[in-house]
């Protein structure tokens, strides 16, 4: 037997608490009983998006249907909309406006650098008609933490233009303050901060998000989010709901209330911290540029010399630590370690242990026990 520890971006670690949850007998959703966990479930995101304006809509559906669900309902095929991107995931907002006929036109950057609200600004200004704008805040395929807060303070001076985040892996991992940064559209899924399985998407959905609603004529049934909204009046969902996610979800988002979204960031922080420390102190370089890092998920150059697939193999089937490779271009060159949602101090020390026997086991140079030191100080710090 090997003791097995998931270290990676999503899926993330459950915690007990939650999978005791999901494991209760099944129970009928057109119940008072089911109702509650509804209840529970909306309020509590509320909580965690940080939102008292906008309304919040559950989905049973990865992450992606959310992202789906933000394009059908908020435009018409031909409506202009603006996507940036640093990434995967922001990329996949642009494959799905296209799909669904938008005129998109993309500010793409690299994989290290930080979308500019400057140029959302200028574009803004030279289009004004531009019916929406999308960012990814938290990009997991690069670390890169984008600044949503100030996309928002530019989009907010066009009154027909939605602002839409992909804050999948920043929600519970990041700040992302909804309602006071003026972000129209929200998304998250199950799997990444709210410590669940995969299989629930959930969105925000501001007043301005409502208006473009009702000028949006694309196609639309599954996401539909007045079907959602109708029913979320009497505690219900228009379809079937993943019941036993959603019971999960309701302790989950107990436990996040418990500690304060604050601490719950905070945490985050400081284990990305040590992360970074012990990475550099083992002499690797940290992937994402100082001015955009994220607490989600750390991603860091292979070595000169060592294979990037072999490394993330041998952590995974020596040592039980399963990290995430890189993505695309990425494959082979950096890995990622994940710290999002249910983790504490020795996840990090461990994967740190992990690597380290791994490097040493690769020819790499280093002095042993330097990385785990160097994190072990940062954790100290309280
Ligand atoms: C995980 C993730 C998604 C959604 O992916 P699914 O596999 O559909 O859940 C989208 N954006 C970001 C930034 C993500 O990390």
């Amino acid at each position: 037997m090997r003791k097995k520890y998931l270290m990676t971006p999503g899926p993330t670690p459950v915690p007990s608490e939650v999978l005791l949850a999901q494991a209760r007998p099944m129970i009928h959703h057109r119940t008072p009983d089911f109702n509650a966990v509804v209840r529970e479930c909306v309020e509590g995101l509320k909580y965690v998006f940080q939102t008292q304006a906008s309304d919040v809509l559950l989905f049973a559906s990865s992450g992606t249907g959310a992202m789906e669900s933000a394009v059908v309902n908020c435009f018409s095929a031909g409506d202009k909309v603006l996507v940036c991107y640093n990434g995967k995931f922001g990329q996949r907002m642009d494959q799905i406006s296209k799909a669904y006929g938008l005129e998109t036109t993309v500010l793409e950057y690299g994989w290290q650098q930080v979308v500019d609200p400057a140029d959302i600004e200028k574009f803004l200004a030279n289009n004004p008609d531009t019916k929406g704008v999308i960012v990814t805040q938290s990009e997991t395929s690069s670390g890169v933490l984008n600044n949503v807060e100030a996309v928002g303070k530019i989009v907010k001076n066009y009154p027909d233009c939605v602002l839409i985040v992909d804050s999948i892996t920043g929600i519970g991992a990041v700040d992302c303050k909804t309602d006071e940064w003026g972000l129209d559209v929200v998304m998250t899924g199950s799997q990444k901060g709210l410590m669940l399985p995969p299989g629930l998407a959930a969105v925000t959905v501001s007043p301005k998000a409502w208006a473009a609603y009702e000028r949006s004529t694309l196609p639309k049934f599954y996401f539909d989010w007045k079907k959602y909204l109708k029913n979320l009046a009497n505690d219900t969902t228009p379809f079937t709901p993943a019941v036993s996610l959603m019971i999960g979800l309701a302790e989950a988002l107990k436990l996040m209330r418990e500690e304060g979204i604050e601490n719950t960031i905070a945490r985050h922080a400081r284990l990305a911290e040590a992360t970074r420390a012990g990475c550099e102190a083992l002499g690797l370089e940290l992937f994402a540029p100082a001015e955009g890092r994220g607490n989600a998920v750390t991603p860091v150059w292979v070595p000169e010399g060592i294979d990037g697939k072999q490394l993330v193999s041998i952590m995974k089937n020596k040592h039980g630590v399963t990290i995430a490779g890189g993505q695309d271009d990425y494959t082979g060159r950096i890995f990622r370690v994940g710290h999002l949602g249910y983790f504490g101090d020795f996840d990090i020390i461990t994967t740190l242990a992990a690597l380290e026997m791994t490097l040493l086991e690769l020819g790499y140079d280093f002095e042993a026990g330097s990385g785990i030191k160097a994190a072990e100080l940062v954790l100290m710090k309280g």
